[in-house]
């Protein structure tokens, strides 16, 4: 039987290669992949961790996935869309910190109105930061609208497929016109037509997902030449439909190592990609962000939304740092990567090399 070790000094990892190495539990076994993660990542990239400031610009969504916390149906959640100002206190605040590129983040929305308005900031952040990179995370949009907000100054979007099996997508969105399996691999593709450094990810530890699910999600990854990936835990919201089922779920604990394995395989497949060590990781390991940054991970959001806005974005429960104001969350990122051998890259938009191999670009 092939032991970690032979796996991991492949050349390439074949499915089953995945299979065996997501299924470790042994603490030493896991922190072999974890090393050879962190060594591929310093060889391919350097100990190198970017900045985003996340802007949660509205949670005003007209989808209905059954696992989030502010699906449409969610009648408790507060809803909000920041105003022009707030918008901009916040990206003012992201370059003042050094943060070289910020997130837009919103439910998904259409209409003209929504289209335009985010347009509208789109050009003006571009007009008086030209360094700051925008990366938006708006949902489905027609190629039309990528488009615009391409030609207006973002070029990054982050559009998860949630799951790359079509079978358990459906166990997760409701089955109709606005959750379309097809629609969201479309749009991925559009994303990449358009232009944009393109990133996606999955939730692990969902209802019914097995390793093998997970495995082929990496899969996914590799032959789509993902940019950028953002994957963490599924953690449960007590007002989604997905929280009956959730007598199915691994236990916290599994769902946390299997995140760090998820990062860490991905990292050792793709060495030159930009993977977020996400903000649920946190959830569940006050030092869940830091161990992600050690097995591959490079790339940390921390949140400039309004505090007073920010704790009504909640796509699932105990989000962290919701009390934490611009100042502080950086400060607890900061304190929390420092003194491990990681070297935080302020201004810098941290442009993944795998973007700029894949299209010959500077
Ligand atoms: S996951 Fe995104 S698209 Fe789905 S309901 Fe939540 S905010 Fe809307």
């Amino acid at each position: 039987m092939t032991n970690i070790d032979d796996i991991l000094n492949k050349e390439h990892l074949d499915y089953e290669d995945i299979v065996m190495l997501l299924s470790i539990e042994d603490k030493n076994d896991m922190q072999k992949v974890f090393d050879k993660a962190l060594s591929v990542k310093a060889n391919a990239i350097g100990r190198f961790v970017y900045l985003r400031g996340l802007i949660e610009l509205s949670n005003i969504c007209r989808k209905n996935c059954l696992y989030c916390g502010i699906r449409r149906d969610n009648y408790k959640a507060i809803r909000y869309t920041l105003f022009h100002d707030e918008v901009m206190e916040s990206v003012r605040l992201t370059e003042k910190f050094g943060f070289g590129s910020i997130v837009i983040q919103s439910g998904e929305l259409l209409g003209d109105t929504f289209i335009e308005t985010l347009e509208s900031y789109i050009k003006e952040i571009h007009q008086k930061y030209p360094e700051l990179l925008i990366t938006l995370s708006c949902g489905e949009q027609t190629p039309e609208v990528y488009k615009r907000w391409f030609d207006a100054g973002a070029h990054r979007y982050l559009l998860r497929i949630e799951s790359s099996d079509e079978e358990l997508y459906y166990s997760i969105h409701p089955k109709d016109e606005n959750h379309s399996f097809k629609a969201r691999m479309q749009a991925l593709t559009d994303l990449r037509n358009t232009g944009y450094q393109v990133g996606t990810g999955v939730m692990i530890g969902l209802p019914n997902q097995t390793i093998e699910h997970l495995a082929k999600d990496l899969i996914f990854f590799r032959d789509f030449d993902v940019d950028m990936i953002g994957m963490g835990p599924f953690i449960e919201h007590s007002e989604t439909p997905l929280y009956e089922k959730r007598n199915l779920l691994w236990s916290l604990e599994k769902r946390f190592n299997v995140s760090l394995l998820m990062i860490a395989i991905l990292r050792i497949m793709m060495p030159t990609i930009n993977i977020a060590a996400s903000t649920a990781l946190e959830s569940l390991d006050n030092q869940g962000r830091r161990k992600a940054i050690l097995a591959g991970a490079n790339v940390v959001m921390p949140n400039v939304t309004p505090l007073y806005k920010k704790k009504n974005y909640k796509l699932y429960e105990n989000k962290p740092g919701i009390h934490l104001n611009p100042w502080e969350s950086l400060k607890s990122i900061h304190d929390s990567i420092e003194n491990c051998g990681e070297h935080i890259c302020y201004h810098n938009p941290g442009i993944p090399k795998h973007f700029r191999d894949r299209t010959n670009s500077i």
